[in-house]
């Protein structure tokens, strides 16, 4: 099968009768099949898949197909889709099948998406390399011995290798945009309270967002356009009409932009991602756009905040799997408590029985001041600081993280490296902007790496098409 950019092309093609939604999907299945060893799959839907292609080639025959006709996308393994696994890439959930849609897979499902199968992430989407699934870490596909980045490794792979045509992940950290980033993709982490949650594995409810991973800006435009807006399952989405990101790229206005000097002058920055970030600072004034230095006090508190509060949520959310409602019980529990003990014990791998034990110190009547009440009065700074800087610019540019993917097994005994490595990606999550991270570079060590952009609340359609602008006619992968 050629290879196909934009879902337009493909859309193209299928109205031309060049290609079938089944002649999709198969070319897929084959990818899958010979590509398992990147492990980005932890479940194919062939044959469901197949026979959804061939409704929906007779509903394109009919003229009657829904807008994401001829997508087939991949689910990461914490967005529910009925009657399906989904696991959260833990033991905890091992064979757990979802009762009801998302309703990002029901939105997808309802423009005629396909989808394809179940992504592997990290477990509960706590990790930043893909080495923390219950069922085997993910390669990179351009360098196996490199992680994918994470939490959603599986959903960049899956993309980067070509096994399907876009993926759905969350972003709590930096989980859309920094394995984008590693693996040479677009992604976008939608601003809090666009995407509904409904559905979708919780792991810090006051920061996850789902969001498209896509091999352009048309493709991430059309599925955020059309998983974005009200749902009456969740009540923090806002009430507004989502605006039609995918008719809105054309902007080519000069914009006003702001990047931290902390950040470029951050020890943690590799050298060529520094130069690279210059150069492009230079091209953007040439460009016309204006470009200034805002300083940004709050660099090195981004990290910690983030995950006394992301922790804390997350042992709150995991109180749910106590063996007893669902999940996985351990069969050698014999009195009540140890059917808590025994099967968290059992079912948690180690970073997540980290993270539920940090969350719980932070939250315990002694430390709650000292942590969890000093990190929410923290947030609140530095989310008045970042609103304070794009106030007067549209966007603030940053790389998307300190460093090209690294080596599997690397960072895996050091937590606290994996955690900083979050730096640049988390000051979204804690302000609630959204941000995407741009397949910009290569790094001479032969690995891609992205831009990050960040905007204002709800600047979705401004973000999609400055991405655009800078992406111009670049190929779409690095
Ligand atoms: N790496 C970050 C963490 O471990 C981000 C994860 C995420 O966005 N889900 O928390």
């Amino acid at each position: 099968m050629k290879h196909y950019h934009t879902l337009y092309e493909i859309q193209n093609d299928l109205a031309e009768k060049r290609v079938s939604c089944v002649s999709i999907v198969q070319h897929y299945l084959q990818q899958i099949e010979q590509k398992q060893h990147l492990n980005a799959f932890l479940e194919v839907y062939n044959q469901e898949a197949l026979d959804r292609a061939l409704q929906i080639d007779a509903k394109i025959a009919a003229g009657a197909a829904g807008k994401l006709h001829g997508l087939v996308i991949g689910l990461k393994d914490v967005i529910s889709y009925q009657g399906h696994i989904v696991s959260a890439s833990s033991k905890m959930l091992e064979g757990f099948k979802a009762i009801y849609n998302a309703t990002v897979t029901q939105r997808l499902l309802d423009a005629d998406a396909i989808i394809i199968g179940r992504l592997n992430c990290d477990e509960f989407a706590m990790g930043g390399s893909n080495e923390n699934s219950a069922y085997g870490n993910v390669l990179n596909a351009l360098d196996e011995t490199k992680v994918p980045g994470g939490s959603s490794g599986g959903s960049a792979v899956a993309v980067q290798a070509g096994m399907c045509h876009a993926a759905l992940g969350t972003d709590t950290g930096g989980s859309i945009r920094q394995p984008a980033s590693f693996t040479g993709i677009f992604g976008l982490k939608p601003t809090y309270g666009l995407v509904s949650r409904w559905g979708v594995v919780a792991y810090a409810s006051s920061f996850d967002q789902v969001g498209p991973m896509t091999n352009s800006v048309e493709d991430a435009a059309l599925i955020l356009e059309t998983i974005a807006g009200p749902d009456n399952y969740d009540s923090t989405l806002v009430q507004t009409e989502v605006p039609q990101y995918s008719q809105l790229l054309g902007n080519s206005e000069k914009v006003r932009i702001a990047y931290y000097p902390e950040v470029l002058q951050h020890e943690g920055l590799d050298a060529n991602i520094r130069k690279q970030m210059e150069l492009l600072i230079e091209q953007l004034r040439a460009d016309g756009h204006v470009v200034e230095p805002v300083s940004f006090p709050y660099l090195d508190f981004l990290v910690p905040t983030y995950y006394v509060l992301t922790t804390a949520e997350a042992s709150s959310n995991l109180s749910r799997y106590d063996g007893v409602h669902y999940g996985y019980r351990s069969p050698d529990a014999h009195t009540a408590d140890e059917v808590y003990t025994l099967s968290r014990t059992q079912g948690f791998g180690k970073e997540v029985k980290r993270r539920i034990m940090l969350g719980t110190f932070v939250l315990s009547a002694g430390y709650y001041d000292a942590y969890y009440g000093k990190a929410q009065k923290a947030r609140r700074l530095i989310r008045d600081a970042t609103l304070q800087v794009l106030s007067n610019f549209d966007f603030v540019i940053l790389p998307s993280a300190p460093t090209t993917a690294f080596t599997i097994g690397e960072k895996v005994t050091d937590p606290i490296a994996m955690y900083l490595a979050d730096i640049f990606t988390v000051q979204a999550n804690l302000t609630g902007l959204p941000a995407v991270s741009i397949p910009m570079w290569k790094h001479p060590n032969g690995l891609p790496f992205g831009l990050q952009l960040m905007g204002n609340k709800f600047s979705e359609s401004a973000l999609l098409a400055f991405s655009k602008q800078l992406l111009g006619n670049k190929s779409d992968k690095i």
